[in-house]
């Protein structure tokens, strides 16, 4: 909070490098210590001399619709390249953008943003895209005509925080030459622990991928988290050069302007936050914190388990439970309902299939092991009556 004060009193608005050298070179290193963290490949890294690097967006839905507008550069230009005769607009309406129906809807936003056609994918029994639905598609729209050439793969999906089988889908994307960008906005932030950090393997197979810090590590609102491989298929796609922006370090290869990175032009000084939370938790800090939410909801699902009204509708891997009670989801409607008018709590429900489902997420700064205790106690008196009046 005090970072984003300084950052609003310092009244820094980082239009281009000359703007603030300071909100550039801290947000470049800030993003390189963060990609650190999460043991991210080299590529992804600015470093001294890499191809890659990081960015902080405002929001999970920017980095996707960033990527996707990249990618489709990217594709026209080389489509282009091979076969100048083909218009813009041939190529817009082939093109083709996959996802899993389990995506969060700003995955289809960005879609229409940017007018791409976008296929949910079915996932799996584990709400899981895997390699044979992808296969399948990319087969039969290949032979339809049509270009594939975006995949956006979720790590931690909003209705039950479940994992796309990015060690399956990523090898396709890159023998397809697909574009292939990581959506793990809420989980993204748990992979600092190494015991979570298997969830991100196959991050070396994306061109792209986006956490949101300011859901999960403590960083205040805004500050998505963004790496790409190869910063030029951004700012190939998005640079803009009027003479009012123009500044003597430009084009010497030693600076970076990432107004070419994102939608904007002006940006916040939004690396100090950052900056001030990294530099008073430290890596243990933030990875105790995280553990501290998974163990808490481990124990909310183990009270959960030991009452046999109740089911655990999906695994438990970070903060986030789904149970419902077992019966109608006129009957889990009703709870809800019950719980959220008594507003000592608040849920937030999801659909998985046909079920209405309750989800249990732990994410309060301060919560401790009797926050969740009475959570579960309220919720079981509360199960307790709805269960009466059904019978009466
Ligand atoms: N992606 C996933 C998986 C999410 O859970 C969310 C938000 O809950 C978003 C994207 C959108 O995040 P933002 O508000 O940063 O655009």
């Amino acid at each position: 909070m005090l970072a984003d004060m300084l950052c609003g009193a310092i009244g820094c608005i980082g239009f281009s490098w000359a703007a603030s050298p300071a909100c550039t070179e801290l947000e470049t290193v800030m993003m390189d210590w963060l990609g650190k963290m999460l043991e991210l490949p080299e590529a992804f890294l600015a470093g001294k001399a890499g191809e890659g690097g990081g960015v902080i967006q405002g929001s999970a839905s920017e980095a996707t619709l960033v990527a996707l507008l990249a990618a489709r550069t990217k594709i026209i230009r080389q489509l282009q390249a091979a076969s100048p005769e083909l218009t813009q607009a041939a190529i817009m309406e082939k093109l083709v953008a996959y996802t899993s129906d389990q995506a969060h809807s700003s995955v289809e936003r960005a879609g229409l943003i940017g007018g791409i056609k976008l296929k949910a994918l079915p996932s799996d029994d584990n709400f899981s895209m895997r390699a044979s639905a992808l296969q399948e598609a990319l087969e039969r729209d290949k032979a339809a005509g049509l270009i594939p050439f975006f995949v956006v793969v979720t790590l931690g999906t909003t209705s039950c925080c479940s994992f796309d089988n990015l060690l399956e889908v990523g090898p396709i994307c890159n023998q397809e030459g697909i574009w292939l960008h990581i959506d793990a906005a809420y989980a993204g932030s748990a992979f600092i622990c190494p015991e979570f950090r298997y969830l991100l393997n196959g991050v070396e197979f994306a061109d792209s991928f986006n956490f949101n810090p300011h859901k999960w590590l403590l960083v205040n609102f805004d500050c998505s988290a963004m790496w790409v491989k190869k910063r030029t298929d951004l700012t190939d796609a998005f640079n803009m050069d009027p003479v009012y922006l123009k500044h003597s370090h430009q084009g010497s290869g030693l600076i970076t302007d990432y107004r070419h990175w994102q939608i904007p032009l002006g940006r916040r000084f939004r690396s100090l936050k950052m900056w001030f939370v990294f530099r008073m938790y430290g890596v243990k800090g933030l990875q105790a914190y995280i553990r501290k939410h998974v163990e808490l909801s481990h124990e909310f699902e183990s009270l959960v388990r030991q009452d046999p009204r109740f089911e655990i509708c999906t695994e438990v891997i970070l903060g986030l439970v789904c149970f419902r009670l077992k019966g109608s989801n006129q009957l889990n409607e009703t709870l809800l309902q019950r719980i959220n008018s008594a507003k000592k709590i608040h849920l937030v429900p999801c659909c998985l299939r046909d079920k209405f489902v309750l989800r249990f997420a732990v994410c309060a700064r301060t919560v401790q092991s009797a926050h969740v205790q009475l959570a579960w106690e309220h919720i079981r008196d509360l199960a307790s009556s709805v269960l009466r009046a059904e019978k009466e």
